[in-house]
């Protein structure tokens, strides 16, 4: 009879963690919905789940506006709202104990009398960091931590290495023939696909800045926008310490804010900052700047010049190669990759080959 209880219990208990992960699988989905809308805050979401029935769902959805719990709660129905006390919440980051632009999310949890909350990862901001646990055990909610940890953690990868190291997290970008060329000398030269634009588009929309080299905007004349995905446009950063940039060039059109390490210029510039700099700048510095202007992520998308300055000062996070399938035979070599990497993910858009790296 023992014996049958206990395989009982192992039974439950194997069934009960998988669905916490279902449950904070669903949650990681509606976190990612705010991909490119709350940097430098962390991506979030919350469940409510009352006896295997979603009753609430919400996610943190622009930078200042509600959590991910607030908007949870809001959006369970009239008839369901005297379920909340007897539902799980489910939430991806461990909810805000201080006052920011929002009161703390723990309050809102005991006011509404939740009896369990599951939580994927604490959060390591100074301000909460395990407070907010503490605070809802005392007060007998049964809190469990560590659902999915890791995945939730590689959600949130730039703002935890925002937090912890206060600088942003580096995402270098390149693309180069099967032959291993970034482009012809001085020459703008397409090597991936519409396709693949178009995800490179999304991915400027979901990070805060992006940083390119004096002979890129020579070269190609970026707009370094997010036009092809229709998200937000990210910070626009390069060098001009000997002024070689003349103002035709896209990226003195003054349409997005923009950095521009060199000299001031004559003009009405709204959103272009020049900011007084040495040759060669600080990479250093560059990453402080953004990090005191709330500027969780960078993405620097070359040339080979600048690729290679961030890869040998070790001052990056993460590489994301793309691979075109026709050859140039000659040309500006591509940075060679480091030792150490980790390959995160690799697929195909077209005819593109993309492969996801991790400093190990
Ligand atoms: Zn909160």
């Amino acid at each position: 009879m023992a014996v049958l209880w206990a395989v009982f219990y192992l039974v439950c208990k194997k069934l009960f963690k998988n669905m916490h992960e279902v449950y904070m699988r669903r949650c990681l989905d509606l976190a990612l919905l705010g991909a490119g809308h709350v940097s430098p805050n962390p991506m979030v979401g919350a469940l409510l789940v009352c006896e295997g029935r979603i009753i609430g769902e919400g996610w943190h959805q622009r930078w200042g506006g509600p959590h991910a719990e607030v908007n949870c709660v809001r959006s369970v129905k009239q008839e369901d709202r005297h379920l909340i006390p007897l539902s799980t919440l489910y939430c991806t980051l461990e909810p805000c104990f201080h006052f920011g632009k929002t009161p703390p999310c723990v309050d809102l949890i005991l006011k509404e009398g939740i009896s369990k909350v599951v939580i994927a990862n604490e959060d390591p901001n100074p301000k909460v960091a395990g407070q907010s646990v503490q605070k809802m055990r005392a007060a007998g909610i049964v809190v469990e931590t560590g659902v999915l940890a890791q995945e939730a953690a590689f959600l949130n990868r730039a703002f935890f290495h925002s937090i912890r190291f206060k600088k942003p997290y580096v995402v270098l970008k390149w693309a180069q023939s099967a032959d291993g060329f970034l482009g012809r000398q001085g020459e703008r030269t397409a090597i991936s696909g519409p396709w693949t634009q178009r995800l490179v588009h999304r991915w400027r929309s979901e990070l805060d800045a992006i940083l390119t080299g004096t002979q890129t905007v020579l070269t190609d004349n970026p707009k370094l926008d997010a036009r092809l995905y229709g998200g937000k446009n990210p910070l626009r950063i390069t060098f001009d310490i000997e002024k070689k940039i003349s103002a035709e060039y896209n990226i003195l059109d003054d349409s997005a804010p923009t950095w521009i390490f060199g000299p001031m210029r004559e003009g009405s510039f709204q959103q272009t900052e020049f900011i007084p700099s040495d040759s060669p700048v600080s990479l250093e510095g560059l990453l402080n700047r953004l990090y005191e202007n709330n500027r969780a992520t960078l993405l620097v998308e070359g040339g080979a010049q600048v690729l290679t300055t961030f890869l040998d000062s070790g001052l990056w996070n993460e590489i994301r190669l793309i691979e075109g399938s026709g050859s140039l035979g000659g040309g500006v070599k591509a940075p060679t990759l480091p030792e150490g990497l980790v390959l995160h993910e690799q697929f195909q858009v077209d005819q593109d080959n993309i492969r996801i790296f991790l400093k190990r």
